[in-house]
């Protein structure tokens, strides 16, 4: 199994028409050259987390996810990396061929569950793992250490250069971690990939302890869902 290395983050800048006319400058942060099967930002909200299960002696790592959830993959590979055991509560009854990502995520040792809409509502453990003595997660690394993680992201980049900091938002973790380094002069901009997740601002705000300041969520371009589109930009 591939470790993960942080020193293959790259900051390569973008060029397009649009951003030429408007005399705009942006550089992407390229999280994703950290793992083959970790994408970007998850390895961040998990390495906390990772730790304090690890303090705590645990040797189960249990979370939630949707079929395609990159977090459940980047759990898995984070656990089988370290040496954990990994159980992945799915939303839904469980389809005739398994999505690539719980493949993937199975393929690397992760125990699946698949449990109704309704108890993932509730985050209903199945009762079979009552005896398990495992470290939870919340769906999507959700939280305060999720966040101080995410946080770390910003070690690798000179974030005094920029003026706004912009990232995808799923459950708003990162970007929570990103509002707690900016100065006063800087914004984080997220931009919300599910649809009608009006609620992002609070969620954000319930894992920070400062004020939210300087936080703009932009509910237009999730697309349907998960900002999906054959639109070229
Ligand atoms: C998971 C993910 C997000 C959303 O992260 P949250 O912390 O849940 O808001 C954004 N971008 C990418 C590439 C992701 O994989």
């Amino acid at each position: 199994m591939q470790a993960i290395n942080t020193e293959n983050i790259t900051i390569d800048k973008v060029s397009m028409p649009l951003l030429t006319e408007k005399k705009v400058s942006v550089d992407v942060l390229r999280l994703d050259k950290i793992h083959p099967l970790i994408s970007g930002n998850k390895w961040f909200k998990l390495r906390y987390y990772i730790e304090e299960a690890k303090q705590e002696n645990k040797k189960t790592i249990l979370t939630f996810g949707g079929a395609w959830s990159n977090h459940i993959l980047a759990t898995a590979a984070v656990c089988k990396i370290n040496q954990l055991n990994s159980i992945g509560i799915i939303r839904g009854e469980e389809a005739e061929n398994l999505s690539t990502t719980l493949s993937q995520a199975k393929e690397l040792g992760m125990q699946l569950f698949f449990i109704s809409r309704k108890d993932y509502q509730q985050k209903k453990i199945p009762s079979e793992l009552n005896d398990t003595n495992y470290y939870q997660i919340a769906e999507g690394g959700f939280g305060k250490q999720g966040a101080a993680g995410a946080t770390t992201i910003l070690d690798h980049c000179r974030i005094e250069d920029y003026t706004h900091i912009c990232c995808a938002a799923g459950t708003g973790t990162m970007a929570a971690g990103l509002l707690r380094k900016i100065s006063e002069t800087q914004k984080v901009i997220a931009i919300s990939v599910l649809k009608n997740y009006l609620e992002m601002e609070d969620s954000i705000k319930n894992i920070i302890d400062e004020p939210v300041k300087n936080l703009i969520v932009n509910h237009d371009y999730h697309f349907g869902g998960y900002a999906k589109t054959n639109r070229r930009y």
